[in-house]
């Protein structure tokens, strides 16, 4: 396959600033020289490992769909839980739209990303270009972020936790087969970075003109959100990878906003509604997600109680309201220093995003593992979608965030 030459130029997808590309070796990263936010990264692992991981990572799958995952036991009676049980027992509790939500994160997004990394690897490998090489790539930069099932393997652990004082939980042969794959899984997610990607590809056409150090605003240009290429503000598609560029242009605060406010408004019954409904011994409790953490925290499990407290609490409140913050900052001119500390807490509030659906993730396996009739059942609450609507919300706000108004706001004050 062809290598990008080094005239071509990259966008920082945060501040704008194009960037003449760079051919990095193993284990270099290229980072943007006015917001120091790193473009790309190239990962150390050569292509055979990465082919290697991603093949390991699919068998491991398989393996953890043939075996019982967690098996519960109590006075004698005992039920084993199947990872699929978690996404079937909310279809059984008329909730489909959440076992949607938990199948496609946890185990079908993840399948289709290694495939889609297998078959990379594989033709770059083979030094073979195919017509369609560009739709996996593209799969793959736009799966990255909804891949998750690194939480719900912790999800399952809080699972245990919070059955302890109940019943007996013990793991099964599936739940160190998806053990695994949740590793190779993070290994392959770390070593395979978008824009290094597209530079190993043949590009669709060539670069329209572009100079460095310059924003790609200021030359009538916007930077591909998939692939980081410059293009110019005319053009429908990327000239690299082929994106839409409405993708990249229609990121409207408004947007945002609305994403926002819809969150917010989410956040009422998530958090007034029950989450989960516990039946002991004939009689029926309810648990808010606050009434949950409580219980945690005086059964003893204090450290589980304060990360459910983290994850479903202050997480998305605080994503909300530092979105907001920026909303409205990129109405106003900016000062650079505090920008980038600000920014630093927004990509680590991205970054931790996801983490917020443990708690969906715990329902879902306590609904499918506890099911002993009138000794014990839990079932999930109405709340559970309401919260997880504010998780995908606020995480569709931040991507549809344009973190480049901030600095556009910043320039114009300079040129007042
Ligand atoms: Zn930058
Ligand atoms: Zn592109």
């Amino acid at each position: 396959m062809a290598t990008a030459t080094s005239s071509q130029h990259w966008v920082c997808l945060d501040c704008d600033w194009v960037v003449t590309e760079v051919s990095l070796v193993a284990g270099q990263q290229a980072q943007c020289p006015r917001c120091q936010h790193v473009i790309t990264k190239q990962g150390s692992a050569p292509l055979m490992h990465l082919l290697a991981y991603s093949i390991t990572a699919l068998v491991l799958l398989v393996f953890a769909l043939q075996f019982p995952f967690l098996a519960l036991h109590r006075s004698g009676l005992h039920e084993q839980m199947w990872l699929l049980d978690s996404v079937t027992e909310l279809v059984s509790e008329q909730r489909s739209l959440l076992s949607i939500l938990v199948l496609l994160t946890t185990l079908v997004l993840p399948a289709l990303y290694l495939l889609a990394a297998l078959m990379m690897t594989a033709l770059m490998l083979l030094q073979r270009a195919i017509p369609w090489v560009r739709y996996l790539a593209r799969v793959l930069v736009s799966l990255r972020r909804w891949l998750m099932a690194d939480v719900f393997l912790i999800g399952a652990l809080i699972s245990i936790v919070k059955l302890s004082s109940y019943a007996s939980v013990s793991l099964q042969p599936a739940f160190y087969f998806f053990s695994g794959f949740v590793v190779v899984l993070l290994l392959i997610r770390a070593q395979l970075d978008e824009a290094w990607l597209w530079q190993q590809l043949p590009p669709l056409g060539t670069e329209p003109a572009a100079v460095s150090a310059k924003t790609a605003h200021q030359q009538q240009g916007v930077g591909c959100v998939c692939c980081h290429a410059f293009n110019r503000n005319n053009q429908r598609y990327c000239w690299r990878c082929g994106e839409w560029l409405a993708l990249s242009r229609w990121r409207h605060p408004l947007l945002t906003l609305a994403l926002l406010l819809a969150a917010t408004a989410f956040l009422v019954p998530a958090n007034v509604l029950p989450m989960i409904e516990t039946l002991r011994l004939g009689q029926l409790s309810q648990a808010t997600i606050t009434g949950g953490v409580i219980q945690l925290w005086q059964q003893g499990d204090q450290p589980i109680a304060a990360v459910i407290f983290i994850a479903s609490l202050v997480i998305p409140i605080a994503k909300i309201l530092l979105l907001l913050g920026l909303l409205y900052w990129s109405k106003r001119s900016a000062p650079t220093a505090p920008y980038s500390q600000r920014m630093r807490v927004f990509r680590l509030t991205e970054w931790v995003g996801r983490w917020s659906m443990i708690d969906i993730f715990v329902v879902a396996i306590l609904i499918a593992l506890v099911r002993l009739g009138a000794l014990m059942s839990i079932y999930s609450g109405a709340a559970a979608l309401a919260f997880a609507s504010v998780v995908v919300l606020t995480m569709l706000a931040a991507m549809s965030f344009d973190r480049r108004r901030i600095w556009w706001a910043a320039e114009e004050a300079k040129s007042d």
